[in-house]
């Protein structure tokens, strides 16, 4: 067989080779009949137990879970016995039988593509994709009814090596997932499923490569086919060359030694070799992402970008979260973090982050009506989100963080809105922390300009520098055509960031870094040596970032970046940075 490419969605990362399992749904196989009057019973009877020994099933399997097994899955199999439960589920399908004479599995099938269709019109990503919950528990029930409950390859010693074993199904259920921990199951490919889907959430806590959303992956691959699962990539080869097999061995064996070795160093606390902690945060979008940033050993979440809550929700006419949708994000997310601050950005939208996709741009949209600049103008909209910020403060600490300012009266009127809101909540005697602390984004060149305005003001100092490249090198950072000009080793940019975080140190109050310049381990020691203390990334890239931190002395690299900060020639910037990395 000659070999060939499939591209998904990557949902957890690394590399992933082995034998293809297969998990035939049993849906596939189902036997449509119609049953005599006099057999009603009897296939209703059918039904019944195959629930009842779903039920049991999913108690014990509740029950035994190993002492290691990821948090949500215990979450996740309750949500299944609840749906199964559920008259809808379990009573609908008793009363096809009986009023159309269906055979057990027909009936039961009838059900689920039904509430499936009705779970397709719901708005709400997360929710819609709940849908796949209930199929997996009509796949269950019909495994129990077709006698193929069991599908997995056991061995009778237990101790006897299985092959690494790739498991490629049309979709894998939570509960299923448990039955792969103590074989040699190395990564999973399903046909469907998202970013949201139950198996892509557990498979991030597994730390599994896993590749979803390939639509036709299980009609496509055969059984014990060779199969490379590429997790960052989204890809999966299936049948590769011997050559290509041999260079994913390679990178493989590369990527598991780097992460054995950060691994452990989860709890070991981010300190300079000379002693000064550095306070490594993650940037989170949404509060599912707290968990992985705690397993990274994130001391706090650094940027909580909240647009993610408000994005995507067209279909038909756009609805915005409420207040109460908007607190129990945050508070979900304040809670998960434990007692370790959250800092919750205000909604960043417009430019390349639009609320609806069809919504009309504007000639210059990066330039236009984006972040605090739409928000002011949308008094209600700014105050219903202050408002669940501010009530989630009860629960935790949090950091209240506007994006985009430049004008001192845009940092007024945010203040005046965060009072109002106060206020409002005072009089709703709902509670909230009064001294919620406030800071800036500082992405606009025009801020890092004029920090006096801001350190007066504010709390704290966070640098976008994603943005804050692109207003300052005016290069619009997603278009493709100018990318090579986005530098963060600008001299004009190293300037900025100096010298806000100097001006940060100076008064006394908190400068972060946020934009992705925090998670490149390259720059790790530049930063360091500017004064920087707080980095916030993407969890993946927080333990490559420590190392650097645990390996570097600050008084051996101060000199050398106070070279470079001195100079304006490109090449002697990058030399110098080169060269602190040896030190
Ligand atoms: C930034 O601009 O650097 C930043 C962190 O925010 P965003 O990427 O969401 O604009
Ligand atoms: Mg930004």
């Amino acid at each position: 067989m000659a070999s060939f490419t499939l591209h998904g969605i990557p949902v957890s990362r690394g590399i992933a080779i082995g034998r293809a399992h297969l998990l035939r749904p049993a849906a596939r196989d189902v036997k449509h009949y119609l049953i005599s009057e006099d057999k009603v019973e009897a296939e209703v009877a059918r039904l019944t137990d195959a629930i009842a020994a779903v039920n049991r099933e999913l108690q014990t399997v509740r029950r035994d879970l190993p002492a290691d097994a990821p948090s949500e899955l215990a979450a996740f199999i309750d949500v299944h016995a609840l749906i199964l439960a559920d008259p809808i589920v379990a009573a609908e399908p008793l009363k096809i039988i009986r009023s159309r004479h269906y055979n057990a599995e027909w009936a039961l099938l009838t059900q689920i593509d039904e509430l499936s269709a009705q779970f397709d019109e719901i708005e709400d990503a997360y929710l819609r994709e709940r849908k796949n919950d209930i199929r997996q528990v009509g796949e269950r029930v019909l495994k129990f009814l077709t006698g193929t409950a069991s599908t997995f390859p056991t061995s009778s010693d237990p101790h006897e090596e299985l092959p690494q074993m790739i498991v490629v199904a049309h979709d894998i259920s939570p509960a299923d997932m448990l039955q792969f921990r103590d074989r040699a199951f190395v990564g999973f490919v399903t046909d469907l499923g998202g970013q949201n889907s139950h198996t892509a959430i557990v498979a991030r806590s597994l730390d599994i490569p896993a590749v979803v959303g390939m639509s036709t992956a299980s009609t496509l691959i055969s059984e014990d086919d060779w199969i490379i699962i590429d997790g960052d990539a989204g890809i999966v080869i299936v049948d590769p060359a011997p050559i290509v097999l041999e260079q994913y061995r390679d990178v493989q064996s590369q990527l598991l030694r780097e992460r054995k070795k950060l691994g452990k160093l989860k709890k070991t606390p981010a300190v300079t070799k000379d002693g000064t902690r550095i306070h490594l945060l993650a940037n989170i979008e949404l509060p599912e992402d707290c968990a992985p940033a705690i397993e990274a050993g994130a001391v706090g979440v650094g940027l909580f970008r909240s647009e993610f809550l408000f994005m995507g929700r067209t279909g038909g006419q756009h609805r915005l979260p409420t207040e109460d949708e908007q607190f129990e994000s945050y508070r979900k997310a304040v809670v998960a973090m434990k007692g370790r601050p959250v800092t919750i950005r205000t909604l960043d939208v417009g430019a390349d982050k639009p609320l609806d996709k069809d919504e009309e741009t504007a000639l210059n949209p990066a330039l236009g009506l984006r972040a605090i600049r739409y928000c002011l103008a949308e008094p209600q909209m700014f105050l219903t989100q202050l408002r669940a910020i501010l009530r989630a403060s009860a629960y935790g600490p949090i950091n209240l963080l506007i994006p985009m300012l430049a004008h001192a009266f845009e940092i007024d009127q945010s203040l005046m809105f965060i009072e109002q809101a106060k206020q409002q909540l005072r009089e709703a005697k709902k509670k909230f922390d009064p001294n919620i602390p406030v800071g800036a984004m500082i992405e606009i060149p025009a801020a890092a300009l004029t920090l006096p305005l801001f350190i007066k003001r504010l709390n704290f100092l966070s640098i976008g520098t994603n943005d804050l490249i692109q207003y300052t090198l005016a290069i619009d950072r997603v278009d493709h055509e100018v990318a090579h000009l986005y530098n963060p080793l600008h001299p004009a940019i190293l300037y900025l960031l100096h010298t806000t975080i100097a001006a940060g140190a100076k008064a006394g109050i908190p400068v972060a870094v946020c934009g992705e310049v925090a998670g490149d381990t390259k720059l790790t020691r530049l930063l360091l040596g500017m004064g920087l203390r707080e980095f916030s990334m993407h969890p993946a890239q927080l333990l490559s970032v420590k190392q650097e931190i645990l390996n570097c002395d600050l008084d051996q690299i101060e000199s050398q970046v106070k070279k470079i900060l001195k100079t304006f020639d490109s090449a002697a910037i990058a030399e110098g940075v080169e060269r602190l990395r040896t030190l």
